[in-house]
């Protein structure tokens, strides 16, 4: 602020709270004389959200004590410091081997955050949006996580999975893509075996490797509806 700026400012301040306000000519311009040692660096506003008029109506509504340059001296050196903590250094553009140019632009950047003069570079912490366009198409060619080669390897450890995947090459209806009607296994999931006890309760729920007939019926059904419907 400029002597200019500070008497503007002071005026503003007698305003809002009478006690301030100097009448005599020379205590006015000591006052002046004051508050610029001490806010002469400090800018009266910025376009991002620094106003020093701000920071004294706050103060008159925050305090019953006169408010003091040096009061506005350290919101201003709150707010700067506030606005470097969100920034991020961005990329310069000069030859990263002229460490003199890389550093000055760097701190000049910084600076310019810190005075106010531009809005701070603000990393957004959670990105959004799904996988990168390149890994997406490459997941669409392969159509899995999980290439062919490592797939086949696994079958044997996973002979259910298998056996969907080779019904779905050949065209053959899945079994596990639809409920099953006799032991109640969810879509998905295979077959369990129902022991029924003499008291007419559920004794054992094995896995059966098999689906239930029933159930490649219904498959082989609801596969031709499909296709009818296609
Ligand atoms: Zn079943």
């Amino acid at each position: 602020m400029d002597r200019r700026e500070i008497a503007g400012l002071l005026a503003y301040m007698g305003r809002l709270d009478p006690r301030t306000m100097r009448t005599d000519k020379n205590e006015l311009r000591d006052q002046v004389d004051q508050w610029h040692e001490l806010l002469g660096d400090v800018p009266l506003a910025t376009d991002y959200g620094w106003d020093a008029r701000d920071a004294i109506r706050a103060h008159v509504v925050a305090s019953p004590y006169p408010i003091l340059p040096v009061d506005v001296a350290r919101k201003w050196t709150k707010h700067s410091a506030d606005r470097l903590a969100r920034h991020t250094d961005p990329t310069p553009a000069a030859d990263p081997d002229d460490v003199l140019a890389w550093r000055a632009e760097l701190l000049g950047t910084r600076h310019a955050v810190a005075q106010g003069q531009r809005p701070p570079n603000e990393q957004r912490a959670i990105t959004s949006g799904g996988p990168d366009p390149k890994v997406e198409a490459r997941l669409r060619a392969i159509g899995s996580v999980i290439p062919p080669a490592v797939r086949a390897d696994l079958s044997r450890f996973r002979p259910t999975r298998a056996a969907r995947e080779a019904a779905a090459v050949e065209g053959r209806p899945d079994p596990l893509a639809v409920r099953c009607e006799w032991c109640h296994a969810p879509a998905g999931e295979p077959c369990h075996t129902r022991r029924i006890g003499l008291d007419g309760g559920a004794r054992g729920n094995a896995r059966r490797a098999t689906p239930h007939p029933s159930r490649l019926d219904l498959a082989a059904a609801a596969l031709h509806s499909q296709e009818s419907a296609a």
